[in-house]
């Protein structure tokens, strides 16, 4: 399988084959044309799977396909992570997957100041990655507004539910449109992260690797 087969756009193209990647990973190969056609998907991935390309890259092509009206900048889609370090290195895999793009991406994790943060939602940007308490802040402070989420994505979700995130995450849902394209990748499947999924997930296409 060769990544030109998955339905990806050049400037993606380019900025996988500047990373030096050869081929698609098993999660790649079958995440990426299904998150393209807009559909959800349930994935079971590790870390070490190449997991973070087979959400980022589809996500910017999606976005990069059309524009919202006018000068405004809304968070079109929304990744959330169980820790600030997993935040920084999705953040840092949307700015490499799209360097040939006209998105911007932004990160907002807990425990540094807020108000950095704040001016950069000011500026606007498509992509946010974050952690879910800080970005119940923003919320709170009127400094986001997730009413134009059109992808939802949840990272390691069963990792967040380890770290008892699941209250912040469904007062996250409620805040997003109802209709949206979402994604979830866990390691493993608990109850819990089932029943997350079910509520979720709108007849999602199943991945496991
Ligand atoms: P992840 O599972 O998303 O944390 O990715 C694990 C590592 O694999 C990261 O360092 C990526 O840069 C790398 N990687 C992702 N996709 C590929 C690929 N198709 N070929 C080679 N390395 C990759």
């Amino acid at each position: 399988m060769l990544f030109s087969e998955l339905g990806l756009s050049a400037e993606l193209l380019r900025a996988v084959s500047e990373q030096g990647y050869s081929q698609p990973t098993p999660i790649q190969a079958q995440a990426i044309p299904v998150v393209l056609e807009g559909k959800d998907v349930l994935a079971g991935a590790q870390t070490g799977t190449g997991k973070t390309a087979g959400f980022t890259l589809p996500l910017l092509q999606r976005l990069s396909a059309h524009k919202p009206a006018g000068d405004r900048r809304p968070v079109r889609a929304l990744v959330l992570t169980p820790t600030r370090e997993l935040a920084a290195q999705v953040g840092e895999s949307v700015n490499t997957y799209g360097k040939h793009l006209p998105i911007k991406s932004g990160i907002i994790f807990g425990g540094v100041n807020i108000n950095p943060q704040i001016s950069m939602l000011r500026k606007g940007v498509d992509i946010l990655v974050a952690t879910p308490g800080r970005l119940l802040d923003h919320v709170q402070q009127r400094t986001l507004d997730l009413s134009q989420v059109e992808i939802l994505v949840l990272d390691e979700a069963d990792r967040m539910l380890d770290m008892g995130f699941i209250h912040d995450i469904r007062k996250v849902l409620a805040l997003l449109p109802k209709q949206r394209q979402n994604l979830l990748f866990s390691a493993t499947f608990s109850n819990e992260i089932k029943q997350l999924a079910d509520g979720l997930l709108n007849t999602p296409t199943l991945i496991e690797v």
